[in-house]
């Protein structure tokens, strides 16, 4: 397979460090595809599982993504779709080379400490994901994402994974300037020309020209500027994309360095990774090239950053308290988990979300600032008497150890994802977790002659074997 590369990209990436037009022209022609995924800590906890998970994926070995603690690559790219785990949230498929800002984020912030991190251009949630597995379980991640359908992806993909600690919002950087000095790390990852996946994607290379470029790189500067007061000094900013264009890597630095106050941070990079550091032209600021030829990844770029000053913090007093549940409504919810301390049991529109006490202030100002799309984990709907569990809740980790359970085998399980009746002997009654390999799937009611599928119509299985 050959992939057609535009002239005015190549003609730009003569000259950038690290550029080897032959080779980086063959392995665009090889149609080599690269299969990788990062493991969800939260969910499969230690060797033994991490093996069941990898070898029902891959009979031949894996192998580890060198930059990242729970990245692995695969030998082929199985079908994912199939996979139980993947619906279970064990894992999450993301490209090798993006999984490289978890080697950013350990060099430039200090993990044991509870940060509040905006990861600004979030969906489908790659990078959200790695954030929350990385940082402390009393940080907050607030996974924002401008186009509304995106956001609803990412949300599914938040719920999935399982964490209580994230915010899913759905707003244009722009609003993120009523939050001034609210974060400690600002992630943006974005939107760009997208020349790095052209390997993977080669159709996309119809939609490349010079002029894109261009409206990519003044789109990426309007984001950074916009975005920027929302965090606060001292604090990190990481910028990525997945474009080779100068215009969009190393003249954005030179552009924060300028006209932000942003003073780049230089990472210490192992060189047998073969990711290439780069310099800008006017401040001398130092970034990575991950080229496809000599990493086994995609095309890549990333820079870090620290704030040097403070923006002038508006006061405007924010509530910082949210609607709890009544103690009564609380009952409900309790039975379900697995712990109650710390957890803040808030009510919202008739359901039960559950937020970690710490965050709940800090959730209180996002509200009244932001459009939440998800918050925390939903417990469910309250009923008079219970609650009506929701799958956010199955998908949790704070779900209680002695709620009854139906094992399902691999086929059964794809039933139950398909929507269908697994048909199982079950010897419960009522809510049940359908679980495959002790890892939830999500709820069925049983009933004396059958068995209510509660799967998520809009996450089901369509595919066919
Ligand atoms: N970080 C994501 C991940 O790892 O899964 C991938 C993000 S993708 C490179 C860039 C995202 O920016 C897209 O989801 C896109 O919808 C969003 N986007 C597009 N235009 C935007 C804008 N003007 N401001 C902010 N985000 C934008």
């Amino acid at each position: 397979m050959s992939t057609y590369l535009p002239p005015a990209l190549l003609a730009g990436l003569r000259g950038l460090p690290g550029y080897n037009e032959e080779a980086f022209l063959q392995v665009h022609a090889s149609g080599e595809r690269v299969t990788s995924l990062r493991l969800n800590p939260a969910k499969v906890h230690n060797v033994a599982e991490a093996a069941q998970v990898l070898q029902s994926l891959s009979a031949a070995p894996v192998s580890p993504v060198p930059w990242s603690q729970y990245g692995y690559y695969l030998p082929q790219r199985p079908s994912f779709t199939l996979d139980p785990f993947f619906h279970a949230g064990a894992y999450y498929v993301q490209e090798a080379s993006s999984m490289f800002l978890e080697h950013a984020i350990r060099q430039t912030c200090d993990l044991s400490q509870p940060l509040k991190v905006l990861d600004l251009c979030a969906a489908p949630g790659g990078k959200s994901t790695l954030l929350q597995a990385l940082f402390s379980a009393d940080s907050l991640l607030v996974s924002n994402e401008v186009i509304r359908a995106r956001a609803g992806l990412l949300a599914d993909n938040i719920s999935r994974w399982g964490a209580q600690n994230v915010v899913v919002t759905n707003n244009d950087p722009r609003d993120m300037g009523r939050l001034p000095g609210f974060f400690d790390v600002l992630v943006v990852d974005a939107p760009c020309s997208g020349s790095g996946l052209f390997r993977r994607d080669p159709e996309a290379v119809e939609e490349w020209s010079p002029e894109n470029v261009t409206l990519c790189s003044q789109r990426q500067q309007r984001i950074l500027a916009d975005a920027w007061p929302a965090l606060k000094e001292n604090g990190v900013l990481i910028y990525s994309t997945c474009s080779y264009s100068k215009e969009e890597d190393e003249a954005i630095l030179d552009w924060l360095s300028t006209e932000l106050e942003a003073e780049n941070i230089p990472l210490q990079v192992p060189a047998d990774w073969h990711i290439v550091t780069t310099r800008s032209d006017k401040r001398n600021c130092e970034g990575y090239r991950f080229y496809p030829d000599q990493v086994m990844g995609e095309g890549f770029f990333i820079a870090c950053f620290r704030k040097t000053s403070a923006d002038p913090v508006v006061s405007r007093k924010l509530k910082d308290t949210l609607p709890a549940l009544s103690k009564k409504e609380q009952e409900k919810v309790f039975p379900w988990l697995n712990t109650t301390a710390e957890m803040f049991l808030m009510e919202h529109q008739g359901d039960a979300i559950i937020l970690p006490a710490s965050l709940a202030p800090a959730v209180a100002v996002l509200q009244q600032q932001l459009y939440l799309r998800k918050a925390g984990v939903k417990a469910g709907q309250l009923t008079a008497k219970d609650l009506v569990p929701d799958h956010q809740l199955a998908m949790s980790t704070l779900l209680a150890a002695n709620i009854p359970q139906v094992a399902l085998n691999k086929a059964q399980a794809l039933q139950y994802l398909r929507k269908e009746d697994p048909a199982v002997p079950t010897g419960v009654k009522g809510w049940a977790l359908m679980v495959y390999e002790q890892m939830p799937l999500g709820w069925a009611k049983i009933l004396p002659n059958r068995i209510n599928n509660y799967y998520p119509k809009e996450l089901r299985i369509l595919k066919e074997v």
